[in-house]
Order: structure tokens, then sequence, then C-alpha cells
């Protein structure tokens, strides 16, 4: 199955990008972001440090993670619970920050993402994709853009859901979960050697869904 993989970091657009291309070329998208935040979630709500390794990898025999897509939207279950709009929240964000730094939790997630590129022709957007997820992917892009204008993106996001947070805060916030997804040493985000990088400063996410989608028809995998 042909498999594109989307990296970069925070707010760069990744997910919106590779939802809406996937829809124009028949691929199934999946936002590998919203399974780390699904563990942070269970962290959250068990009262389990989302720092602490080993408290919570005792309880993965208890944690079922599962994906679903339907049309176009990709949801995520958590032993059998709908969470896709929870595991948005900004607390969310930083314990999936944290937990996806644990290379326990990692290993724990890497099978289920493997499958669902065996199984279909996935755009698969993440942090590590390129580098060890799929490193045999048909093609790599590394997505980017600066902080503020992620921050501003991710900032528009959550007032459209209703949150109510300042611009300061979500770019002081978007810059210590760079920092964190730089810094780690389990799967640091990182460019593949081999991917090609796309910076959407400025651009309408229309834009970059266009600039994307050409990249891949013109290496011939879309
Ligand atoms: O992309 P999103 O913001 O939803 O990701 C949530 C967190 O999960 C990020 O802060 C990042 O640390 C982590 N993540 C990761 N590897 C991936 C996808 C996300 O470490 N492949």
């Amino acid at each position: 199955m042909p498999s594109i993989a989307i990296d970069g970091p925070s707010g760069a657009g990744k997910s919106t990008i590779a939802r809406s291309a996937a829809a124009q070329l028949g691929f199934i998208h999946v936002d590998t972001g919203a399974l780390y935040r699904a563990i942070g979630l269970f962290a959250h709500r068990a009262g389990i440090s989302d720092r602490d390794e080993a408290a919570l990898s005792a309880h993965f025999s208890e944690i079922q993670v599962e994906l679903d897509h339907r049309g176009e939207e990709q949801a995520i279950f958590l032993n059998g619970e709908d969470v896709s709009e929870e595991i948005r929240k900004p607390e969310i964000s930083m314990a999936a920050s944290n937990v996806s730094a644990l290379p326990a939790v990692r290993a724990f997630l890497l099978d289920l993402q493997r499958e669902m590129a065996v199984k279909y022709s996935v755009i698969m957007d993440g942090r590590d994709i390129g580098t060890v997820v799929l490193p045999n992917a048909d093609l790599k892009i590394f997505l980017t853009a600066t902080s503020e204008d992620r921050a501003m993106r991710r900032y528009l996001e959550l007032v459209t859901f209703g949150e109510k947070v300042r611009y300061e805060e979500v770019l002081a916030d978007l810059k210590r979960r760079d920092k964190n997804d730089s810094e780690r040493a389990a799967a640091p985000l990182k460019q593949a050697d081999d991917a090609i990088l796309l910076d959407t400063t400025g651009n309408e996410m229309e834009e970059s869904v266009l600039l994307v989608i050409k990249t891949i028809r013109e290496r011939g995998v879309g």
C-alpha cells in the first residue's frame, strides 16, 4: 500500500492539510498525535503523572486505543469511548507532549501505526513518521512554519472550539512543546534526510493543501 509521511512541529497545519489531501487523493488520514493525546488523557484521568514511565506502563493492559475512519474524519476511541474532542483540550496537549517522551509509550503505539499503513493507503502525520514509524514511506514531507504563525493557527482553532485562551499563552505553550518534542531522547522531532521541506508560513490553509497535493502528484504517489 502506498504511504505518505507528513511530519513537523505543532500547528504547522499537518493534520488539516493531511486530512484534506487524503480526502482528495483517496487515502486514509492517520493523525498519530491523537494516539499520544489519548494516552495523555488516560494518565490525566487516572491521576498518573504523565512523566512517570513505570506507573503508566503498569496500566498499558487496561488501555485500548482504536482509530476509526468515516468519511474524512478520524475518530479516536479510548476503551470504547469516543474521546476525539476531549483530547484537543490544552491541558491534554501538554500531557500528550510529556507522555510522548516516554520510550515505553512510543513502543506501545508503534504497532498500531504500522498496522494502519499495512491495511490502508495512508497519509500519516506526526513527528517521527518518516524517521521511525514508516522509514520506507513512498514520500516524506516535513511541514513547518514560524512559531508565531503556528501559534496563531492554534489560537484560532481553540477559540473556535470555545476555549478561553490568550494568544501569548498559546505561543508560550507551543514553544515549550517544540522544545520538549525536539530535545527528547526518544524519537525527537527531526526532518528525515529524504524528506521534502515545505514552509507554510503566511499561507492560507488551501494554498498549503494545494502545495502538498502538487508535491505528492509530482512524485507519482497520489
Ligand atoms: O500533533 P499533536 O499536537 O496532536 O500531537 C500531540 C503530541 O504528541 C505532540 O506534542 C508530540 O509530542 C506528540 N507526538 C509524537 N509523535 C507523533 C505524533 C505526536 O511524539 N508521531
